[in-house]
Protein backbone atom coordinates (compact mmCIF):
# COMPACT_ATOMS: atom_id res chain seq x y z
CA UNK A 1 0.00 0.00 0.00
CA UNK A 2 1.35 3.21 -0.86
CA UNK A 3 1.64 5.61 2.35
CA UNK A 4 2.82 9.03 1.82
CA UNK A 5 3.74 9.88 5.64
CA UNK A 6 5.43 6.77 6.08
CA UNK A 7 7.47 7.37 3.21
CA UNK A 8 7.82 11.07 4.27
CA UNK A 9 10.13 9.56 6.61
CA UNK A 10 12.42 8.39 4.41
CA UNK A 11 13.34 11.86 3.11
CA UNK A 12 15.13 13.82 6.37
CA UNK A 13 15.62 16.69 4.34
CA UNK A 14 11.19 17.11 3.98
CA UNK A 15 11.41 18.05 7.88
CA UNK A 16 13.73 21.50 7.25
CA UNK A 17 11.84 24.55 6.90
CA UNK A 18 13.40 27.53 4.90
CA UNK A 19 12.41 31.13 6.07
CA UNK A 20 10.49 29.89 8.95
CA UNK A 21 8.13 27.96 7.24
CA UNK A 22 7.65 23.82 6.77
CA UNK A 23 9.52 23.27 3.33
CA UNK A 24 7.45 22.75 0.18
CA UNK A 25 10.03 20.96 -2.43
CA UNK A 26 8.15 21.03 -6.13
CA UNK A 27 11.55 21.20 -8.14
CA UNK A 28 12.01 17.39 -8.65
CA UNK A 29 12.11 18.29 -12.45
CA UNK A 30 15.76 19.87 -11.48
CA UNK A 31 16.56 17.53 -8.89
CA UNK A 32 14.86 14.55 -6.55
CA UNK A 33 15.55 14.57 -2.83
CA UNK A 34 17.52 12.24 -1.12
CA UNK A 35 16.27 9.03 1.19
CA UNK A 36 18.02 7.96 4.04
CA UNK A 37 18.87 4.81 3.06
CA UNK A 38 21.01 6.26 -0.22
CA UNK A 39 22.73 8.50 3.06
CA UNK A 40 23.58 5.73 4.69
CA UNK A 41 24.98 4.34 1.91
CA UNK A 42 27.22 7.11 1.20
CA UNK A 43 28.30 7.65 4.75
CA UNK A 44 28.86 3.56 4.94
CA UNK A 45 31.16 3.76 1.48
CA UNK A 46 33.49 7.00 3.08
CA UNK A 47 33.40 5.59 6.77
CA UNK A 48 34.33 1.77 5.84
CA UNK A 49 35.48 0.62 1.92
CA UNK A 50 36.67 3.76 0.46
CA UNK A 51 39.44 2.45 -2.17
CA UNK A 52 39.65 2.91 -5.47
CA UNK A 53 38.15 0.19 -7.73
CA UNK A 54 39.45 -2.84 -10.58
CA UNK A 55 43.05 -2.91 -9.75
CA UNK A 56 43.36 -3.25 -6.42
CA UNK A 57 44.59 -6.74 -4.77
CA UNK A 58 43.70 -5.53 -0.96
CA UNK A 59 40.35 -6.07 0.46
CA UNK A 60 38.67 -2.65 0.57
CA UNK A 61 39.96 -2.14 -3.32
CA UNK A 62 37.86 -5.52 -4.20
CA UNK A 63 34.81 -4.15 -1.48
CA UNK A 64 34.35 -1.13 -3.20
CA UNK A 65 34.88 -3.05 -6.73
CA UNK A 66 32.17 -5.85 -5.91
CA UNK A 67 29.70 -3.19 -4.62
CA UNK A 68 30.70 -0.83 -7.87
CA UNK A 69 30.11 -3.90 -10.06
CA UNK A 70 27.19 -5.36 -8.02
CA UNK A 71 25.25 -1.28 -8.95
CA UNK A 72 25.85 -1.88 -12.87
CA UNK A 73 23.99 -5.08 -12.71
CA UNK A 74 21.70 -3.74 -10.53
CA UNK A 75 21.18 -0.99 -13.19
CA UNK A 76 21.20 -3.53 -15.71
CA UNK A 77 18.29 -5.20 -14.45
CA UNK A 78 16.27 -1.81 -14.14
CA UNK A 79 16.55 -1.12 -17.38
CA UNK A 80 16.26 -4.69 -18.65
CA UNK A 81 19.62 -4.45 -20.60
CA UNK A 82 20.94 -7.83 -21.67
CA UNK A 83 24.33 -7.24 -20.32
CA UNK A 84 26.12 -5.85 -17.56
CA UNK A 85 28.72 -4.20 -20.11
CA UNK A 86 26.12 -2.41 -22.43
CA UNK A 87 26.04 -0.14 -19.10
CA UNK A 88 28.13 2.54 -19.37
CA UNK A 89 28.25 4.39 -15.74
CA UNK A 90 28.56 8.16 -16.59
CA UNK A 91 28.64 11.44 -14.90
CA UNK A 92 25.35 11.91 -15.61
CA UNK A 93 22.84 12.11 -18.63
CA UNK A 94 24.81 15.71 -20.20
CA UNK A 95 28.03 13.22 -20.14
CA UNK A 96 26.27 10.31 -21.52
CA UNK A 97 24.50 12.32 -24.41
CA UNK A 98 28.19 13.93 -25.58
CA UNK A 99 30.07 10.69 -25.03
CA UNK A 100 27.64 9.22 -28.11
CA UNK A 101 27.40 12.28 -30.02
CA UNK A 102 31.90 12.22 -29.85
CA UNK A 103 31.62 9.00 -31.01
CA UNK A 104 29.29 9.24 -33.86
CA UNK A 105 32.39 12.07 -35.15
CA UNK A 106 34.08 9.51 -36.99
CA UNK A 107 31.22 7.59 -38.46
CA UNK A 108 29.05 10.52 -39.91
CA UNK A 109 29.64 12.13 -43.54
CA UNK A 110 28.56 15.42 -45.02
CA UNK A 111 25.24 15.56 -46.05
CA UNK A 112 23.82 13.17 -43.06
CA UNK A 113 20.98 13.58 -41.53
CA UNK A 114 20.34 14.21 -37.93
CA UNK A 115 16.48 14.79 -36.30
CA UNK A 116 16.10 16.25 -33.05
CA UNK A 117 12.68 17.26 -31.33
CA UNK A 118 11.68 20.97 -30.60
CA UNK A 119 10.74 19.71 -27.19
CA UNK A 120 14.62 19.25 -26.08
CA UNK A 121 16.98 20.15 -23.19
CA UNK A 122 19.99 21.68 -24.47
CA UNK A 123 21.65 19.18 -22.85
CA UNK A 124 20.23 16.76 -26.03
CA UNK A 125 20.55 19.73 -28.50
CA UNK A 126 23.84 21.25 -28.34
CA UNK A 127 26.34 18.69 -28.53
CA UNK A 128 24.25 17.29 -31.53
CA UNK A 129 25.25 21.27 -32.97
CA UNK A 130 29.11 20.33 -32.27
CA UNK A 131 28.66 17.40 -33.84
CA UNK A 132 27.09 18.98 -37.13
CA UNK A 133 29.72 21.71 -36.98
CA UNK A 134 32.73 18.77 -37.00
CA UNK A 135 31.01 16.72 -39.68
CA UNK A 136 28.74 18.49 -41.72
CA UNK A 137 25.77 16.73 -41.09
CA UNK A 138 22.81 18.83 -40.98
CA UNK A 139 19.99 18.92 -38.07
CA UNK A 140 16.59 18.79 -38.51
CA UNK A 141 13.42 19.65 -36.40
CA UNK A 142 10.71 17.34 -35.42
CA UNK A 143 8.51 20.65 -34.35
CA UNK A 144 5.57 20.64 -31.81
CA UNK A 145 2.10 22.06 -31.48
CA UNK A 146 0.21 24.32 -28.79
CA UNK A 147 -0.18 21.78 -26.41
CA UNK A 148 2.79 20.90 -26.44
CA UNK A 149 2.94 17.41 -28.61
CA UNK A 150 5.48 16.13 -31.10
CA UNK A 151 3.93 16.74 -34.76
CA UNK A 152 4.35 12.88 -35.47
CA UNK A 153 3.22 13.34 -39.13
CA UNK A 154 6.36 15.97 -40.22
CA UNK A 155 8.20 13.40 -38.29
CA UNK A 156 7.49 10.45 -40.72
CA UNK A 157 8.23 12.71 -43.29
CA UNK A 158 11.88 13.96 -42.38
CA UNK A 159 12.92 10.70 -42.04
CA UNK A 160 14.90 8.98 -45.05
CA UNK A 161 18.05 7.42 -46.28
CA UNK A 162 20.49 9.92 -45.56
CA UNK A 163 19.01 9.77 -41.85
CA UNK A 164 21.58 8.37 -39.34
CA UNK A 165 20.77 9.35 -35.75
CA UNK A 166 17.37 10.26 -33.99
CA UNK A 167 17.36 11.76 -30.84
CA UNK A 168 14.50 13.04 -28.55
CA UNK A 169 13.92 12.61 -24.81
CA UNK A 170 11.57 10.25 -23.65
CA UNK A 171 9.66 13.09 -20.99
CA UNK A 172 10.11 16.98 -21.73
CA UNK A 173 11.35 18.48 -18.37
CA UNK A 174 9.84 21.51 -19.69
CA UNK A 175 6.12 20.52 -19.87
CA UNK A 176 6.53 17.07 -18.88
CA UNK A 177 4.67 15.68 -21.86
CA UNK A 178 5.39 11.82 -22.41
CA UNK A 179 6.93 11.24 -26.16
CA UNK A 180 6.03 8.35 -28.50
CA UNK A 181 9.39 7.23 -28.45
CA UNK A 182 8.12 3.23 -29.41
CA UNK A 183 6.53 5.01 -32.62
CA UNK A 184 10.04 7.39 -33.38
CA UNK A 185 12.16 4.03 -32.68
CA UNK A 186 10.37 2.22 -34.91
CA UNK A 187 9.89 4.62 -37.37
CA UNK A 188 13.43 5.40 -37.45
CA UNK A 189 15.19 1.44 -37.51
CA UNK A 190 13.03 1.34 -40.68
CA UNK A 191 15.55 3.87 -42.38
CA UNK A 192 18.71 2.73 -40.58
CA UNK A 193 18.96 4.71 -38.22
CA UNK A 194 20.14 4.64 -34.72
CA UNK A 195 17.96 6.38 -31.89
CA UNK A 196 19.14 7.45 -28.43
CA UNK A 197 16.68 8.73 -26.05
CA UNK A 198 17.26 10.91 -23.21
CA UNK A 199 15.33 9.58 -19.79
CA UNK A 200 16.29 11.82 -17.58
CA UNK A 201 12.96 13.08 -16.63
CA UNK A 202 11.15 10.09 -17.39
CA UNK A 203 13.21 7.33 -15.36
CA UNK A 204 11.70 9.37 -11.81
CA UNK A 205 8.19 8.09 -13.28
CA UNK A 206 8.49 5.10 -15.87
CA UNK A 207 10.45 2.06 -15.97
CA UNK A 208 11.51 1.79 -19.28
CA UNK A 209 12.78 -1.40 -20.78
CA UNK A 210 15.48 -0.40 -23.38
CA UNK A 211 14.59 -4.52 -25.17
CA UNK A 212 11.18 -3.70 -25.21
CA UNK A 213 11.64 -0.65 -26.65
CA UNK A 214 14.87 -2.09 -28.95
CA UNK A 215 15.85 1.58 -28.14
CA UNK A 216 19.88 1.84 -29.09
CA UNK A 217 21.40 4.26 -26.70
CA UNK A 218 19.04 5.59 -23.45
CA UNK A 219 20.72 7.81 -20.52
CA UNK A 220 19.24 8.87 -17.71
CA UNK A 221 20.84 10.98 -13.65
CA UNK A 222 20.73 8.99 -10.51
CA UNK A 223 20.24 12.67 -8.95
CA UNK A 224 16.35 12.74 -10.08
CA UNK A 225 15.41 9.41 -8.95
CA UNK A 226 16.46 9.70 -5.53
CA UNK A 227 20.65 9.07 -5.62
CA UNK A 228 23.32 11.37 -5.85
CA UNK A 229 24.69 14.10 -8.63
CA UNK A 230 27.77 13.58 -10.97
CA UNK A 231 26.29 9.96 -11.47
CA UNK A 232 24.25 8.13 -14.49
CA UNK A 233 24.21 5.88 -17.33
CA UNK A 234 24.59 5.32 -20.88
CA UNK A 235 22.73 2.25 -22.24
CA UNK A 236 23.86 1.39 -25.41
CA UNK A 237 23.37 -2.00 -27.68
CA UNK A 238 26.54 -3.95 -27.73
CA UNK A 239 27.15 -3.44 -31.29
CA UNK A 240 26.59 0.25 -31.12
CA UNK A 241 28.96 0.60 -27.98
CA UNK A 242 31.54 -1.89 -29.77
CA UNK A 243 31.22 0.76 -32.86
CA UNK A 244 32.31 3.88 -31.41
CA UNK A 245 35.61 5.01 -30.33
CA UNK A 246 36.13 5.55 -26.98
CA UNK A 247 35.55 9.07 -25.44
CA UNK A 248 38.27 9.33 -23.46
CA UNK A 249 41.62 8.15 -23.08
CA UNK A 250 43.00 7.62 -20.08
CA UNK A 251 43.90 4.98 -17.04
CA UNK A 252 41.49 1.71 -16.44
CA UNK A 253 40.33 1.94 -20.53
CA UNK A 254 43.12 0.47 -21.57
CA UNK A 255 44.25 -3.28 -22.46
CA UNK A 256 48.33 -2.34 -23.15
CA UNK A 257 49.53 1.13 -23.75
CA UNK A 258 52.87 1.92 -25.28
CA UNK A 259 54.36 4.76 -27.32
CA UNK A 260 54.03 2.57 -30.36
CA UNK A 261 50.25 1.40 -29.72
CA UNK A 262 48.02 1.56 -27.50
CA UNK A 263 44.79 -1.40 -27.55
CA UNK A 264 41.30 -0.49 -25.36
CA UNK A 265 39.78 -2.61 -23.11
CA UNK A 266 36.62 -3.73 -23.10
CA UNK A 267 33.33 -2.68 -22.50
CA UNK A 268 32.26 -1.07 -20.29
CA UNK A 269 35.91 -0.12 -19.57
CA UNK A 270 36.53 1.07 -22.70
CA UNK A 271 34.36 4.26 -22.05
CA UNK A 272 35.19 4.12 -18.23
CA UNK A 273 38.47 6.52 -18.76
CA UNK A 274 39.70 7.46 -14.96
CA UNK A 275 38.63 7.29 -11.51
CA UNK A 276 34.50 7.11 -12.02
CA UNK A 277 32.34 8.54 -8.87
CA UNK A 278 32.64 4.86 -7.25
CA UNK A 279 30.73 5.92 -4.13
CA UNK A 280 27.87 7.94 -6.48
CA UNK A 281 27.78 4.60 -8.52
CA UNK A 282 26.96 2.88 -5.46
CA UNK A 283 24.40 5.05 -3.97
CA UNK A 284 22.93 4.98 -7.55
CA UNK A 285 21.95 1.29 -7.42
CA UNK A 286 21.06 1.95 -3.66
CA UNK A 287 18.09 4.60 -5.01
CA UNK A 288 16.87 2.25 -7.43
CA UNK A 289 16.38 -0.61 -4.85
CA UNK A 290 14.60 2.25 -2.77
CA UNK A 291 12.23 4.10 -6.09
CA UNK A 292 11.59 0.06 -6.94
CA UNK A 293 10.77 -1.03 -3.34
CA UNK A 294 7.62 2.04 -3.18
CA UNK A 295 6.92 0.56 -7.13
CA UNK A 296 7.10 2.37 -10.22
CA UNK A 297 3.25 1.88 -10.88
CA UNK A 298 2.50 3.45 -7.36
CA UNK A 299 5.02 6.14 -7.82
CA UNK A 300 3.06 6.83 -11.37
CA UNK A 301 -0.57 6.66 -10.38
CA UNK A 302 0.25 8.77 -7.20
CA UNK A 303 1.41 11.58 -9.09
CA UNK A 304 -0.62 11.78 -11.51
CA UNK A 305 -3.64 12.37 -8.48
CA UNK A 306 -1.32 15.32 -7.45
CA UNK A 307 -0.94 16.53 -11.12
CA UNK A 308 -4.34 16.38 -11.95
CA UNK A 309 -5.96 17.94 -8.48
CA UNK A 310 -2.82 20.69 -9.02
CA UNK A 311 -4.09 21.31 -12.60
CA UNK A 312 -7.70 21.98 -11.18
CA UNK A 313 -6.72 23.98 -8.76
CA UNK A 314 -4.39 26.12 -10.41
CA UNK A 315 -6.96 26.39 -13.52
CA UNK A 316 -8.88 28.78 -10.39
CA UNK A 317 -6.96 31.27 -10.78
CA UNK A 318 -8.13 33.89 -13.00
CA UNK A 319 -5.28 34.74 -15.95
CA UNK A 320 -3.00 31.55 -15.17
CA UNK A 321 -2.06 29.64 -18.36
CA UNK A 322 -0.59 26.65 -17.99
CA UNK A 323 2.05 25.43 -21.30
CA UNK A 324 2.12 22.06 -22.25
CA UNK A 325 -1.45 20.16 -22.40
CA UNK A 326 -0.87 16.86 -23.29
CA UNK A 327 -3.13 13.98 -21.91
CA UNK A 328 0.12 12.13 -21.76
CA UNK A 329 1.95 13.95 -19.15
CA UNK A 330 3.88 13.88 -15.87
CA UNK A 331 3.37 15.89 -13.13
CA UNK A 332 5.34 18.72 -14.16
CA UNK A 333 2.87 21.59 -14.86
CA UNK A 334 4.73 24.73 -16.19
CA UNK A 335 2.90 27.75 -15.82
CA UNK A 336 2.64 32.16 -16.04
CA UNK A 337 -0.03 34.60 -14.59
CA UNK A 338 -0.73 36.98 -17.04
CA UNK A 339 1.97 39.20 -17.69
CA UNK A 340 4.02 38.66 -14.38
CA UNK A 341 7.26 37.42 -14.81
CA UNK A 342 8.38 33.99 -13.40
CA UNK A 343 10.97 35.29 -11.60
CA UNK A 344 9.04 37.49 -9.16
CA UNK A 345 6.28 35.00 -8.67
CA UNK A 346 9.28 32.38 -7.47
CA UNK A 347 11.23 34.91 -5.56
CA UNK A 348 7.85 35.75 -3.18
CA UNK A 349 7.15 31.66 -2.99
CA UNK A 350 11.00 31.24 -1.89
CA UNK A 351 9.68 33.55 0.94
CA UNK A 352 6.96 31.34 1.71
CA UNK A 353 9.04 28.24 1.82
CA UNK A 354 7.89 26.87 -1.56
CA UNK A 355 10.55 25.38 -4.03
CA UNK A 356 9.54 26.13 -7.86
CA UNK A 357 11.58 26.57 -11.01
CA UNK A 358 11.84 29.83 -12.82
CA UNK A 359 13.12 30.08 -16.35
CA UNK A 360 13.52 28.74 -19.63
CA UNK A 361 14.21 25.01 -18.16
CA UNK A 362 17.47 24.97 -19.99
CA UNK A 363 14.71 24.19 -22.84
CA UNK A 364 14.77 27.93 -25.61
CA UNK A 365 13.54 26.43 -28.08
CA UNK A 366 10.03 25.82 -26.24
CA UNK A 367 9.93 29.33 -24.50
CA UNK A 368 10.91 30.81 -28.09
CA UNK A 369 7.83 28.65 -29.34
CA UNK A 370 5.68 29.95 -26.99
CA UNK A 371 6.79 33.36 -26.98
CA UNK A 372 7.64 33.62 -23.36
CA UNK A 373 10.58 34.71 -21.33
CA UNK A 374 9.93 31.29 -19.50
CA UNK A 375 7.61 29.83 -16.76
CA UNK A 376 7.38 28.90 -13.43
CA UNK A 377 7.96 25.00 -13.31
CA UNK A 378 6.45 23.15 -10.09
CA UNK A 379 6.61 19.27 -10.35
CA UNK A 380 5.78 16.71 -8.24
CA UNK A 381 7.36 13.96 -6.99
CA UNK A 382 6.16 10.60 -4.92
CA UNK A 383 6.95 12.48 -1.03
CA UNK A 384 4.53 15.43 -1.96
CA UNK A 385 1.26 15.55 -0.69
CA UNK A 386 -2.29 17.14 -1.74
CA UNK A 387 -1.49 19.53 1.29
CA UNK A 388 1.39 20.99 -0.01
CA UNK A 389 -0.15 21.97 -2.67
CA UNK A 390 -3.42 23.74 -1.21
CA UNK A 391 -0.01 25.27 0.46
CA UNK A 392 1.49 26.35 -2.64
CA UNK A 393 -1.77 27.50 -4.36
CA UNK A 394 -2.66 29.76 -1.37
CA UNK A 395 0.78 31.20 -1.68
CA UNK A 396 0.96 31.47 -5.94
CA UNK A 397 -2.25 33.81 -4.62
CA UNK A 398 -1.11 35.68 -2.27
CA UNK A 399 1.81 36.21 -4.90
CA UNK A 400 -0.34 37.26 -7.63
CA UNK A 401 -2.36 39.92 -5.54
CA UNK A 402 0.50 41.43 -4.85
CA UNK A 403 2.30 41.52 -8.26
CA UNK A 404 -0.35 42.63 -9.81
C1 LIG B 1 17.90 17.10 -16.22
C2 LIG B 1 17.83 16.80 -17.65
C3 LIG B 1 18.98 16.71 -18.43
C4 LIG B 1 20.36 17.00 -17.89
O1 LIG B 1 20.73 16.12 -16.88
P1 LIG B 1 22.11 16.32 -16.09
O2 LIG B 1 21.95 15.44 -14.90
O3 LIG B 1 22.16 17.77 -15.73
O4 LIG B 1 23.20 15.92 -16.99
C5 LIG B 1 18.84 16.37 -19.75
N1 LIG B 1 17.64 16.14 -20.29
C6 LIG B 1 16.51 16.21 -19.57
C7 LIG B 1 15.20 15.91 -20.22
C8 LIG B 1 16.56 16.55 -18.23
O5 LIG B 1 15.44 16.62 -17.51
Amino acid sequence: MFNVDKIREDFPILKREVHGKPLVYFDNAATSQTPQVVIDAIVDYYSNYNANIHRGVHTLSQEATDKYEEARIKIQHHFNAKQPYEIILTAGTTHAINMVASGFETLLQKGDELIVSALEHHSNIVPWQMLCEKTGAVLKVIPMTGDGVLDMKTYHKLLNKNTKLVFCNHVSNALGTINPIEEIIEAAHKVNAAVLIDGAQATPHIKPDVQALDVDFYVASAHKLCGPTGVGLLYGKQEWLEKLPPYQGGGEMIATVSFEKTTYAGLPHKFEAGTPNICGGIAFGVALDYMNSVGFKQIASYENELLEYATEKLLQIEGLKIFGTSKNKTAVISFNVGAIHPYDIGAILDKLGIAVRTGHHCAQPIMDYFQIPGTVRASFSFYNTKHEIEIFIDALKRAVSMLS
